[in-house]
């Protein structure tokens, strides 16, 4: 069977470039007998690996050496407890603003630990778009204040506009970027901290990574577990303990394939025309349609309604039968969502709007 185009929201599709080589590389990694999965994380040959998998994504990334770039478990999800651990005390103030049901996640455990104060947002579950600016309010003496740069539920992504009121604040700027690292050229300088779960943009789940400005390392509250505990991964390499190994070695053919593809700069080019293309589509079909404010709507993910909702469940069926998968939206928004993550071929948002206009002419 051939591969289909995934249009998973995560874990997604990777290059198949990349799950090429992992195959070739699969039982014997460079003459060593072993595959890398099989390979004790403190040799000299996994080493070699993780150290080029770093260097690639600050390559990538344009990391200023001056942050540190740690490779951490439980996924962006424990990072929301890890963010006030390591930066705040239970009585400081920390800013939040709340565009969907990621933010409010890591609003959520926030609270257990800070104070937070939620700069705007939050009166709906699934905001179509990013609260007005002149709605915002920020506190005086916040520790840092937190985004989340692209909801993936709904596909709703900050503008630079509304980040450069954020950065203009002069608080560390904390963001998660779960579902947008990598799609775009970032100035990583203007964040304190950045962090994302890996099996988006990145790699396979079971690996998140953390990028810290140096400065902010070494203030974790004193009860704040060894592994959550972010000076603990820089002192040690990201390996105190037993690292997802093999994940850290799929992301790095990931980053390879970004490095040796034209890197992120030409990717966000294809990303740019991808989400271009599907949302023009949408917008004219009268058949379908997205309700995401103009100029928030998220490169990465593409949600949509069908105008008749009968008709989802043979859109789905009818979808995959055509080999394109896992178009059904989370059930918190409903109807359909497409992400085209970076590993997703032009091809595949081809397919998807070729598709897309059949079904609406068949079912008109
Ligand atoms: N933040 C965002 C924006 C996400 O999309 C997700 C996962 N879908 C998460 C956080 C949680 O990530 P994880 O499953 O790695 O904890």
């Amino acid at each position: 069977m051939a591969r289909a185009f995934n249009f998973s929201a995560g874990p997604a599709m990777l290059p198949e470039a990349v799950m090429r080589r992992a195959e070739s590389e699969f039982l014997d990694w460079q003459n060593t007998g072993m595959s890398v999965m099989e390979m004790s994380h403190r040799s000299k040959e996994y080493m070699a690996v993780a150290h080029q998998m770093e260097a690639d994504l600050r390559e990538v990334m344009a990391i200023p050496d001056n942050y540190k770039v740690l490779f951490v478990h439980g996924g962006a999800s424990l990072q929301f407890a890890a963010i006030p651990m390591n930066l705040a005390e239970q009585n400081d103030t920390v800013d939040y603003i709340n565009t969907g049901v990621w933010s409010t996640k890591a609003i959520k455990e926030a609270s257990r630990f800070a104070k937070v104060n939620v700069v705007a947002g939050g009166d709906e579950e699934n905001p179509t778009e990013i609260p007005a600016i002149s709605d915002w309010k920020f506190s005086a003496d916040a520790k840092y204040i937190h985004i989340c740069s692209n909801e993936t539920i709904t596909g709703l992504e900050f503008q630079e506009e509304q980040l450069e009121v954020v950065f203009a604040q002069g608080k560390p700027v904390i963001a998660d970027m779960s579902s947008n690292i990598m799609c775009r050229e970032i100035d990583v300088s203007k964040y304190a901290m950045i962090y994302a779960g890996a099996q988006k943009n990145i790699g396979p789940a079971g690996l998140a990574i953390v990028i810290v400005r140096e400065d902010l390392l070494g203030n974790a509250r004193s009860d704040t577990p060894t592994l959550m505990n972010w000076d603990v991964y820089a002192n040690n390499e990201s390996m105190f303990n037993t690292p997802a190994t093999y994940a850290w070695y799929l992301a790095g053919l990931v980053f390879d394939w970004i490095k040796t593809t034209g890197g992120v700069k030409h990717i966000a080019e294809v990303n740019k025309r991808k989400a271009a293309k599907l949302y023009d589509y949408i917008d004219a079909s009268g058949f379908y349609s997205n309700s995401i404010k103009l100029e928030q709507r998220s490169v990465m993910n593409v949600t949509f309604s069908l105008k008749d909702s009968d008709l989802d469940a043979a859109f789905l069926e009818q979808s995959k039968a055509a080999g394109l998968l896992s178009l059904k939206g989370h059930k918190a928004f409903g109807g359909m969502r497409a992400s085209i993550y970076n590993a997703m071929p032009e091809e595949g948002v081809d397919a998807l709007i070729g598709f897309m206009q059949k079904f609406a002419t068949e079912n008109a």
